[in-house]
């Protein structure tokens, strides 16, 4: 099945392009108050070897607004400065090194300070991303797609007014189905590229379900440009989650593809630390090999013989199998290295 991205105008963010038919980019948001630049750094850094390609920070005020200038110098990602309401720290985020600004321009106030916002972003090639919550929109109950995908058009048009089109768009309501329909409305309204979420997604296990929930129908009919599957975990679990999903729908060719079978009653080797330990392995690297882990040499290797390597349990051994045939049998305890250095032969 090959899915055909939409193709969207492409709106340069520091070094990467989103939209234009370039890759989906995963990007994550720092889980800890932005002035604490080294607490952000850290979570930067860990979530690199995983794929982070971009890094959006929330500035809440002038403290955080301050240090932006730090942050961006010492990033090896480029930053998105979340703002709400206040010019000023847009401002002062567009004059620190920023690679795009998050702010409503609906939401900005008067004419002159929209337009202040809009020139300090044109003069340094910054796009804004427009974010529309369902839940925030009104008072009495959570916004429709048809109504968010209205506010949206509101804050593109004041941009557009004032000749300002590198515009990324967001769209997520608290419900799953409302934020896929915005999703595909907002997709044949507007000519930008579209960032990918879904709100409020939750702890780790209900955010995995509901983020490929609605993401996926979205990005398999080619929609979305750059993806976030928030989570309340640190952003290096989101970062993963999202390159898992991406290469599950073969959007992704940096990630590995790893199985692992459920085990059963014919399993007879203690199968599930060494699979998060194969697992961690190969998305450390991000290699782009098909990897099994199976608990019985019955059905492992064939179940699996798409895999381009793996192990199947048996009586305290694993079979080495690659394409589906076994190579050699080894102890349990020597497992995890001998595939390890079978896997390295290759690289
Ligand atoms: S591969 Fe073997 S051990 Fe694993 S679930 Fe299938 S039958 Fe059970």
């Amino acid at each position: 099945m090959e899915i055909n991205r939409k193709m969207k105008r492409a709106v340069k963010v520091g070094p990467l392009t989103i939209g234009g038919g370039f890759p989906i980019v995963v990007q994550s948001m720092a889980a800890v108050k932005t002035s604490k630049v080294d607490d952000v750094l850290r979570q930067i850094k860990e979530a690199i070897p995983y794929g982070l390609e971009l890094m959006r920070v929330s500035v809440l005020d002038m403290e955080d607004a301050e240090a932006l200038r730090e942050l961006t110098a010492q990033s090896p990602v480029p930053i998105v400065a979340d703002i709400h309401f206040d010019y000023r720290l847009a401002l002062l985020a567009a004059d620190s090194g920023v690679a795009a600004i998050r702010i409503n321009p609906g939401n900005i106030g008067s004419e002159d300070r929209v337009k202040a916002v809009v020139e300090a972003c044109q003069t340094r090639r910054i796009p804004i991303r427009i974010g529309i919550n369902g839940g925030s929109l009104f008072k009495d109950h959570e916004a429709t797609p048809e109504e968010m995908v209205a506010a949206a058009k509101e804050h593109v048009a004041i941009l557009e007014r004032n000749s300002f089109y590198d515009i990324v768009i967001s769209l997520k309501s608290s419900s799953p189905l409302t934020t896929i329909e915005a999703n595909r409305l907002a997709d044949q309204v507007f000519p930008y590229p579209l960032h990918l979420g879904a709100t409020e997604a939750g702890p780790k296990d209900v955010s995995l379900i509901r983020s490929a929930a609605v993401l996926s129908p979205l990005l398999l009919d080619g929609i979305g440009d750059t993806i976030r599957l928030s989570m309340s975990e640190p952003p290096l679990e989101e970062v993963k989650a999202g390159h898992r999903l991406l290469r599950d729908l073969g959007l992704e060719e940096r990630w590995p593809f790893f199985v692992s079978c459920p085990t059963c009653g014919r399993t007879m080797v203690d199968l599930m630390p060494l699979a998060r330990k194969v697992q961690a392995y190969l998305e450390e690297r991000r290699l782009n090999i098909k990897v099994a882990v199976m608990g019985c040499i019955v059905n492992g290797p064939g179940e699996a013989r798409d895999a381009d390597i793996g192990l199947a349990g048996g009586h305290g051994v694993y079979a080495l199998f690659k394409k589906g045939k076994i190579i050699k049998t080894v102890n349990e305890k020597d497992a995890y290295d001998v595939l390890i250095a079978e896997i390295e032969k290759d690289l």
